[in-house]
């Protein structure tokens, strides 16, 4: 399929400003919203295409790509746009909220917050050579990041153990203390208000749910990049904590100085000294 320009997409002049921006996509998020038109099978494509369109439009550094470089800029740089309608709630949530309300018009579909800690972001450095950053290159990097444990898939227990009811709560998650007169309820400092502790922590990340670990990846240098320009390659920085979103990894691009060529912004600079005759 092909991709539609993205300010055509919000109906948008291309000097449009963030406001406009946002304005152009809440108008398009209550139009097309699937919870508002089950009847219409476009709506969702509809929908999904603008939210794509918001996304990269109201973040500037994806915004800079998407103008320099176009739609394949974006993907050299990782962007891949929403797998799907939940992707979307995910990133969008507090916009939403302010556009419909809290909740109104979302059904049973809002989302709910999850308990999980992000990961951090990871920054990396790579070197191409002038000739590279013309015609652009794939790279190969490894990073060393923390990781979902595999042995345990992040829950930090070992394999086969189940949980065990928290004792210094009782499985409530909360603990009372008496203090004067008052009674306080706080969350419980042994299982974090979960209830449930780990019986056998897993021996492969001594029940952290993330290992260290080095990962290899290419990345996609689109033609024309500047020395400097950073890449992002969504969700590849550290893992979360207890299934929370990962990171995101900017890959910053450092161009070799040729020696006979200089880049002047679109052109080519060749310095040549000859004789007077
Ligand atoms: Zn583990
Ligand atoms: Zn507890």
């Amino acid at each position: 399929m092909i991709k539609r320009d993205y300010y055509e997409v919000l109906g948008v002049r291309r000097d449009a400003g963030d406001d406009d921006i946002k304005k152009a996509y809440r108008q398009m998020a209550l139009k097309y919203h699937p919870d508002r038109n089950s009847e219409d099978p476009h709506a969702e494509e509809r929908f999904k295409e603008a939210s794509e369109a918001y996304e990269v439009l109201s973040d500037p550094e994806r915004r800079h790509i998407y103008d320099t470089y176009g739609h394949q800029g974006l993907a050299g740089a990782g962007f891949q746009g929403f797998s799907g309608m939940d992707d979307i709630f995910a990133s969008f949530g507090d916009i939403f909220e302010e556009f419909f309300g809290g909740g109104l018009g979302f059904g049973g579909r809002s989302h709910p917050r999850r308990r999980g800690r992000a990961g951090g972001d990871l920054r990396h450095e790579i070197k191409v050579t002038f000739e590279e950053s013309a015609k652009g290159v794939e790279k190969e990097i490894s990073v060393t990041k923390q990781t979902v444990c595999e042995t345990c898939k992040g829950s930090g227990q070992k394999p086969g153990t189940e949980r065990k009811a928290c004792r210094q709560c009782e499985g409530h998650g909360q603990v009372t203390h008496r203090q004067g007169f008052f009674i306080l309820q706080t969350t419980c400092p042994v299982c974090h208000g979960e209830g449930s502790v780990i019986e056998e922590s897993c021996p492969e990340c001594k029940g952290r749910g993330r290992v260290q670990k080095k990962k290899k990846l290419s990345v996609k240098v689109p033609p024309g990049i500047e020395d400097g320009m950073s890449l992002v390659l969504r969700s590849e920085g550290e893992a979360g904590a207890n299934g929370g979103p990962a990171g995101d990894l900017y890959v910053t691009v450092s161009v070799e100085p040729h020696d006979f060529f200089e880049r002047n912004g679109d052109n080519v600079v060749f310095r040549l000294d000859i004789t007077f005759v």
